[in-house]
């Protein structure tokens, strides 16, 4: 059975967003090296799309971390699923995630990787759902703020569906 979704934030809304965003970081990282540190797999479209948007020379490395099964509901455990390939020691690193919801992965992974000794460490969100936080996290950029609602698409999934869709909507589950 076909999930309805409806779109919340449209396709064009999100490239203006995504294009400002790299703007911004261009600016703030002006002379330095942004090294991107991709959280697999939804951050992916929406990092690709960022760096391209980037003047300023860009490394790019994946980690992938677990807090969500593969439903709508969380596991409550943050497990390092693949750790980074490169050492982030003396880099300017850019964290790049598809949202931050309750924070408890994001807490979890700044914490672990301002310990490898980076010369600075930022985050850089797609959607942020405030109301949700039960975890404080720092986010240095924000795409959009979003209600409490699932939302899926430009990388987010429901049930690992949805990520290809150039836009963010909100999908009705049955439960
Ligand atoms: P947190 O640790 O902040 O609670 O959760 C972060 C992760 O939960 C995100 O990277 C994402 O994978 C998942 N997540 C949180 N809210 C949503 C949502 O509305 N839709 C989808 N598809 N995933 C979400």
């Amino acid at each position: 059975m076909d999930d309805k979704i409806t779109v919340m934030i449209p396709e064009k809304d999100v490239d203006d967003k995504i294009r400002i965003l790299g703007e911004q970081i261009s600016k703030d990282y002006a002379g330095k090296t942004v090294h991107i540190v991709c959280i697999l797999k939804g951050a992916v479209f929406f990092a690709c799309e960022l760096a391209k948007r980037i003047t300023v020379p860009v490394t790019i490395d994946f980690m992938s971390c677990s807090s969500y099964g593969d439903g709508s509901t969380s596991s409550g455990v943050v497990k390092i699923v693949k750790d980074l390939d490169q050492s982030i020691e003396g880099k300017h690193v850019l964290v790049v995630e598809d949202i931050v919801d309750t924070g408890r992965t994001l807490s979890y992974l700044l914490e672990l990787l301002r310990n490898r000794g980076p010369e600075s460490v930022k985050l850089c969100t797609l959607l942020d759902k405030p109301e949700r936080r039960t975890h404080e996290v720092h986010v240095d950029y924000t795409g959009f703020e979003v209600p409490d609602e699932f939302v899926v698409g430009y990388g987010l999934d429901y049930a690992q569906k949805y990520r290809n869709l150039p836009y963010i909507g909100v999908v009705e589950t049955d439960d």
